[in-house]
């Protein structure tokens, strides 16, 4: 067993970035990373696990993809530079086939965020995988929830909604849709984008932010309540991307509103700083849409065309099956 214990360690010890930052990498007791002066640091952590978060048998590739993701996400939700992972896997048997492509899906998004991975740890179990990821911000420069006001101004980057649609169409394979919409929307559940540049570019621009991960509703709700006020979202303001209109024209909205996994950042401003967020997203290619506002009086209300629209948010079960 142990033989097999370090060669996960190699498995581990190229997939991230080189950084001048880590002291020590994998290979010793624990790793040793050198802090910039002046900068707080941003420490997150989160999991997938068999059953909850992805079916028996799901893509190692996008395992490892998402794995990350969920962290880089919050990382980029408190305007953080993502710095440093740690990995720990509990796996049913060693399997390198599985772990080859686990690896392949985890390093490339590693290399492409600049994050060294400095630990990993290996454990015999059913399949689970958590991140630990520490992120970099200068000191008092973090974007947190809390600090939307009234009046200011309610930001969506990218869309939401494909990723729960995708997450409906890998469970229930026989649904029928046209190749290029299952394609485009399994994408965006297995391989999300984690918004990190934006989120850099949010630091002195929002004045909240929270990532989009169990539900734009709910995730709003969070970020509303944090800041002591309320908040309105304009019907007709919300992006839906064409392949999630072509797949479910009739509930679009609700997995829009309600679905989750979209990792997305959604976060707060003055009107004043539109322009400057507008000039990034433009410079970044990086899609922002202004979905609403906060308001003073607490509460999410979805508004159409002056007035309040019922809305019921639903949560979504991850793997259901409907018939
Ligand atoms: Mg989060």
């Amino acid at each position: 067993v142990s033989a097999e214990i370090d060669l996960i360690t190699d498995y581990f010890r190229d997939l991230g970035v080189a950084r001048s930052d880590v002291v020590l990498g994998i290979g010793d007791d624990a790793a040793i990373v050198r802090e910039s002066p002046g900068c707080d640091l941003i420490m997150t952590t989160d999991s997938l696990v068999e059953g909850s978060h992805f079916l028996p048998g799901a893509d190692p590739r996008s395992l490892g993809h998402r794995a990350l993701v969920i962290n880089l996400s919050d990382c980029a939700a408190m305007g953080a530079s993502p710095c440093w992972a740690l990995l720990s896997l509990n796996l049913p048997a060693v399997d390198h086939s599985w772990l080859q492509q686990f690896c392949a899906g985890f390093g490339a998004l590693l290399q492409r965020s600049g994050v060294a991975l400095i630990g990993g740890n290996l454990t015999r179990g059913p399949l689970s995988i958590t991140v630990q990821m520490a992120g970099s911000v200068p000191a008092g420069a973090a974007v947190t929830r809390s600090g939307g006001k009234p009046g200011d101004l309610l930001c969506l980057s990218g869309s939401t909604g494909d990723a729960a649609a995708g997450r409906e169409l890998l469970a229930r394979p026989g649904t029928a849709t046209a190749d290029s919409v299952r394609s485009a929307l399994c994408q965006r559940f297995e391989f999300p984008t984690a918004r990190v540049a934006l989120g850099v570019a949010l630091r002195g621009l929002a004045s909240a932010c929270i990532d989009v991960s169990d539900g734009l509703w709910v995730d709003l709700e969070r970020l509303a309540a944090a800041s002591r006020c309320g908040a309105e979202i304009e019907h007709d303001a919300l992006p839906l991307s064409a392949a999630l209109q072509a797949y479910a024209p009739s509930t679009a909205m609700q997995l829009a509103l309600c679905g989750g996994e979209d990792y997305e950042l959604l976060f707060t401003l003055p009107q004043s700083r539109l322009a400057a967020l507008q000039a990034h997203a433009d410079a970044t290619s990086t899609p922002c849409t202004v979905i609403g506002r906060l308001c003073a009086r607490p509460g999410v209300t979805l508004r159409r065309a002056g007035s309040v629209m019922q809305f019921s948010p639903t949560t979504f079960d991850h793997f259901a099956v409907r018939n």
